[in-house]
């Protein structure tokens, strides 16, 4: 193998280099680190283990022990300021006894799914995520909204308000520094419509670096908070009356470098390829809406008076519609999922979208684009159609299918509980478990 031939290399090279930063993500999308020694690491990059059974959603406790591999083609140098100094990042991979990528680890579930389709049809699958988050002050802002009720903002402005000097414009424009530092090509920041809130958009890219890089997003958004003394917040609405946070989800396939979903005479200039791809997505919008919007919180913010989707529909206009048409050109031409909450599993987003559109079946429910069909507004029932529906079996398979509805009906239940008192469970506003 080139890559990882010229990674150890590399590290063995840099002398700067301690350690390496291995990430991996849990069922529910929570980011895991795990720190090596730069030098045992490049010895035994090939025999390390870990402890599954205190990430949630992967083994249980009798098949405790599972492999971790190391993604070499995903390879970052971290800057000194967020990371501590002299360390680089890779993604890992869960793998299980018998060697095989491990089913709970959705990163390697969405890597073997593009490259069979790579494989097989020549398609290359793409994404860019427009992910919107809340600048809050004080270190613990989402802990402390339990015994105030308040998130406290650090600006008053809004949309493209954003003067030199301003905490949410500093705090953007850092976390842009760490972003180039790291490969990101960036290509927009701004402040977003609520006061407080921000976005930062950097280039598509193949759906697997495209997932690791919201985690990245996160991470680096997190640390920068946490060094200015505040929390970045990537709930989908903290803050009743004004928008929420989505993750908007744009995606195209390519194939011989030609976009596929472009047709210049096309409906809204795009393939009847494209339009059987977002035909299929919407047949399956109920279905996989608990895979988009994952807690509780997320349903508030599926409210078309904030921007935010609630119909089941696809539009070039309608910023309601799950589905929106953004013109484009042969290069751009694209699809934008809108009701994707910045919280989800960002590998289990892109998987379920992509697979949805390309294998899932279509509803047989006339004029399905335009249809008056609506997002659950609440997770009990997108956790009563995601258990129902078999296309979710299909995608996930039944063991991590009934893993992740455990642990999300899990999540959903503790809610009033947390909050210290009886509130009925579509009237929570707010849990503190973040992703
Ligand atoms: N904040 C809106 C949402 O919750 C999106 C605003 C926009 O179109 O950028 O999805
Ligand atoms: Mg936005
Ligand atoms: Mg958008």
């Amino acid at each position: 193998d080139v890559i990882q031939e010229e990674r150890l290399k590399y590290l063995t090279d840099q002398k700067g280099i301690k350690a390496v930063t291995v990430l991996f993500s849990d069922l529910e999308g929570r980011l895991h680190t795990l720190d090596y020694d730069k030098k045992f690491l490049v010895k035994s990059f090939d025999n390390l283990t870990f402890d599954g059974s205190s990430i949630r959603g992967f083994t249980a406790q009798r098949e405790s022990d599972l492999r971790l591999g190391i993604d070499w083609s995903s390879f970052y140098y971290a800057p000194a300021d967020i990371f501590g100094s002299g360390k680089a990042l890779v993604f890992g991979e869960v793998i299980d006894k018998n060697g095989a990528s491990y089913s709970g680890d959705l990163r390697g579930v969405l890597k073997n799914f593009a490259q069979t389709l790579f494989d097989e049809q020549g398609y290359t699958l793409n994404a860019a995520n427009e992910i919107e988050g809340f600048l809050f002050a004080g270190t613990d802002a989402e802990k402390k909204f339990h015994e105030t009720g308040k998130f406290e903002y650090v600006n008053t402005g809004g949309y493209y308000h954003s003067l030199p000097g301003d905490p949410l414009r500093t705090f953007i424009d850092t976390t842009a520094e760490v972003q180039r530092a790291l490969g990101f090509e960036n290509e927009k920041d701004h402040p977003e419509v609520a006061p407080s809130q921000f976005e930062i958009n950097y280039s598509y890219g193949d759906v697997l670096t495209a997932a690791d890089q919201i985690q990245l997003y996160k991470l680096i958004c997190r640390q920068v908070a946490t060094k200015m003394g505040m929390t970045a917040s990537f709930l989908p609405k903290p803050v009743v009356g004004v928008n929420g946070s989505g993750m908007h989800t744009n995606l195209s396939i390519s194939k011989n470098g030609k976009n596929l979903f472009w047709d210049p005479k096309g409906e809204e200039k795009l393939s009847s390829f494209g339009w059987k791809f977002v035909d299929r997505i919407l047949s399956h919008g109920n279905d996989i809406c608990l895979l988009l919007n994952p807690s509780v919180n997320s349903y508030r913010r599926l409210d078309p008076h904030f921007e935010a989707p609630n119909q089941i529909k696809a539009s070039a206009v309608d910023r309601g519609s799950m589905v929106r048409i953004p013109i484009g050109n042969e290069k751009s031409s694209r699809v934008e999922v809108r009701s994707v909450a910045p919280d989800a599993n960002p590998y289990l987003v892109l998987y379920s979208i992509f697979k949805s559109g390309l294998h899932g079946e279509l509803a047989k429910i006339k004029n399905i684009r335009q249809a008056e069909r609506y997002l659950p507004d609440n997770i009990y029932t997108a956790l009563e159609n995601f258990r129902g529906a078999s296309w979710t079996s299909t995608l996930l398979g039944e063991d991590v299918k009934a893993r992740y509805a455990d642990l999300k009906q899990a999540s959903a239940d503790r809610c009033p509980r947390l909050l210290g008192t009886f509130v009925k469970p579509s009237e929570v506003q707010f849990h503190h478990e973040v992703y």
